[in-house]
């Protein structure tokens, strides 16, 4: 049993997690809202501490990072429990707890992932598939080990994560992928049971700390595709991050609960053209090969990374810099 951290004692013996904004209170016995910590013999335990669902080497491009050491490959490590109930969860299995429980998943230690990540013949690990804001303990222990070890982790989440936990977690993580599901507070307290106010404090805060971070925004027809607004967002991310911001722009299928028919092309080409009136870096998702998620230099135009599916080549940056013009390209490269 690993005691969790970020929790008050409060009378009644109950526990108030203190981890995401939910700030749940837990009675004995009881667990939060997002089913992997629980209050037990007076103590908050994170339930999932070393408990993996899966573990497995993908492309960095699929958590999707595009401008975080492309071509990569990255060991993604998931558990299960999420601190949002999303109707069209892509991975409700394990953030839902459905039929898993902590104890039927395989213990790890910081030294197997280390060892896993070797083996992988990668120097990086990201935490991922479900929430890992909640499984926020073994998250800390294993990116400190990673940062020690001069390597680099990656946290794909949905920031929903109070501001103290987030600046302790924020010096051993190199990169984020944060998934911005609207620019609506009301989307947020329906379809996902939360705040957006919180997760736009999360993202400021990892760009204050001058981590690379990318933003996924799920384009949902009639839930948060309102053109307006969709502007309003993208004007915001320039405005706080700068236009060099990277937003991918994912195509909704119908999944879980939400049962509303696929996003069409119209409206991912139309948010694709909104999105980029402001920023340099927007790239369509789910889309298969109907559009171009290359990256072109901002400066001249210059073929920078080619993408297909998940096959990506270079031929365009040397160094950081785009080949044709010199221009310094955002995010992190190999020295190639
Ligand atoms: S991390 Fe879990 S238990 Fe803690 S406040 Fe959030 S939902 Fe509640």
């Amino acid at each position: 049993m690993h005691e969790a951290s970020f929790y008050i004692g409060i009378p009644g013996n109950k526990a108030k997690c203190t981890l995401c904004p939910h700030e749940c209170i837990i009675q004995e016995g009881k667990q939060g809202i997002c089913k992997v910590r629980s209050f037990r013999n007076e103590k908050l335990i994170s339930d999932t501490y070393g408990r993996l669902s899966a573990i497995a080497a993908d492309p960095v491009e699929k958590k999707p990072l595009y401008h975080f050491y492309p071509g990569k490959s990255i060991l993604s490590l998931g558990s299960i429990g999420c601190n949002m109930h999303c109707r069209h969860c892509q991975n409700e299995d394990i953030s839902q707890c459905i039929g898993i429980t902590p104890a039927s998943l395989k213990s790890y230690s910081t030294e197997d992932i280390m060892h896993r990540a070797a083996a992988s013949g990668t120097d990086l690990v990201a935490f991922t598939y479900n929430e890992p804001v909640v499984n926020y303990e073994f998250m800390l222990d294993t990116a400190r080990a990673m940062h020690a070890a001069g390597r680099a982790c990656v946290l794909v989440s949905n920031g929903y994560i109070m501001p103290e936990p987030l600046g302790a977690l924020l010096p051993y993580i190199s990169a984020c992928n944060i998934d911005l599901k609207a620019f609506d507070a009301a989307f947020y307290r329906k379809v996902a049971g939360a705040r957006l106010a919180p997760v736009l404090r999360s993202m400021e805060m990892i760009h204050q700390a001058g981590k690379h971070m990318e933003v996924t925004f799920l384009v949902i027809p009639g839930m948060n595709d309102d053109r307006e607004l969709f502007r309003k967002m993208s004007m915001y991310l320039a405005e706080k991050f700068g236009k060099s911001q990277v937003l991918h722009l994912s195509r909704y299928f119908p999944h879980y609960k939400m049962r509303l028919p696929a996003t069409s092309m119209e409206t991912m080409e139309a948010l694709v053209s909104i999105a980029r009136e402001y920023l340099e870096f927007v790239y369509p998702g789910n889309t298969g090969t109907a559009m171009d998620s290359n990256t072109y230099c901002p400066s001249c135009g210059n073929l920078l990374i080619g993408r297909n599916h998940y096959m990506v080549t270079i031929p365009g940056i040397r160094y950081g810099r785009c080949q044709q013009c010199e221009q310094q390209v955002h995010g992190k490269f190999s020295n190639q």
